[in-house]
């Protein structure tokens, strides 16, 4: 199946690890010439190396961002830009989550909870919005959670902050397809990757392994596919709907939790 993206120029934030990083794979494959940053220098250099093995005609650009501080968006808009001529496509995927309950969860972590769900967002989409308005297939597609919809206890403060990313995406569906860009959004349940690595780091049974960690959460969280997913899924789902392929599609917010929502 073609996504209909060759040579178009994708923008994917937080592409060295986990979600974006398959999300880069996916887009490279498929022809796209692909910019993606993180923070850590490091990481993106080993991203790097990897993707560069695997697709030696790659057009790939990294580049130090973080997605909080705008002026660092703009000068990676300005990289882009310089670099591929303008963006088509924004994949808003760069983040993490904070996992506490209300009576652990401190006012700072409420703010940079929602700064970075909101802000994380916005930034990059105000760096590129005038690279996006100029492009006949212009799209933002952000990574959201089921959490929205679905909060967890055990992650208050991340799941307000999602549901108000749930809603700002949708306003902003409204507002830029008057500029031609779509606005969509996937919702995740739970995806094998870097931020469930670092948890199992710091799992209670040191003796478990990791797929013994992995089948227990599934099992105890009553996925009904009983497993988490694999990056590469919510990656097929996200060049989706950035891609022309989803060209009638914009404010839709796509399951992909393997089952696990409980709304209709
Ligand atoms: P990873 O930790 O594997 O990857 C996160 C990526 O984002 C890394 O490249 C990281 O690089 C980058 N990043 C984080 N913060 C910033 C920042 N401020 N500016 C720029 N880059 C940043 O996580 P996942 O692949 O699991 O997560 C991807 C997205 O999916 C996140 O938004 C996450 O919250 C969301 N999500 C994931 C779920 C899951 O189960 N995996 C569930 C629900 C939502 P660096 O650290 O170097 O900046």
């Amino acid at each position: 199946m073609s996504f209909m993206i060759e040579e178009r120029v994708a923008v994917v934030t937080g592409g060295s690890s986990g979600i974006g990083l398959e999300t880069v794979r996916l887009l490279l494959a498929h022809g796209a010439k692909v910019a993606m940053c993180g923070r850590n220098h490091e990481r993106l250099e080993t991203a790097r190396t990897e993707l560069t093995r695997e697709f030696p005609q790659a057009e790939l650009l990294t580049a130090t961002c973080d997605v909080l501080d705008s002026d660092s968006c703009e000068a990676f808009a300005a990289a882009v830009s310089e670099r591929f001529g303008a963006a088509d496509m924004l994949i808003a995927n760069a983040g993490q989550g904070y996992v506490a309950h209300l009576d652990d969860t401190p006012k700072e972590a409420w703010l940079s909870e929602t700064n970075l769900k909101l802000f994380g967002v916005l930034n990059p989409m105000n760096a590129f919005r005038r690279q996006l308005a100029a492009s006949d297939i212009g799209s933002l597609t952000c990574v959201n959670s089921l959490l929205a919809l679905q909060p967890e206890t055990h992650m208050i403060a991340t799941s307000a902050a999602r549901a108000a990313l749930l809603n700002m995406t949708h306003s902003l569906s409204h507002e830029l397809i008057k500029e031609g860009i779509r606005v969509n959004s996937i919702l995740l349940g739970m995806v094998e990757s870097g931020q469930w690595r670092r948890r199992f780091e710091q799992r209670d049974d040191p003796s478990q392994s990791w797929e013994e960690w992995i089948a227990a959460i599934a099992s105890k969280r009553g996925i009904p596919m009983g497993r988490l997913g694999y990056p590469q899924e919510p990656a097929r789902a996200l060049v989706f709907l950035a891609s022309p392929m989803a060209s009638f599609t914009t404010g839709a917010a796509l399951d992909v939790s393997g089952g696990f929502n409980r709304h209709l």
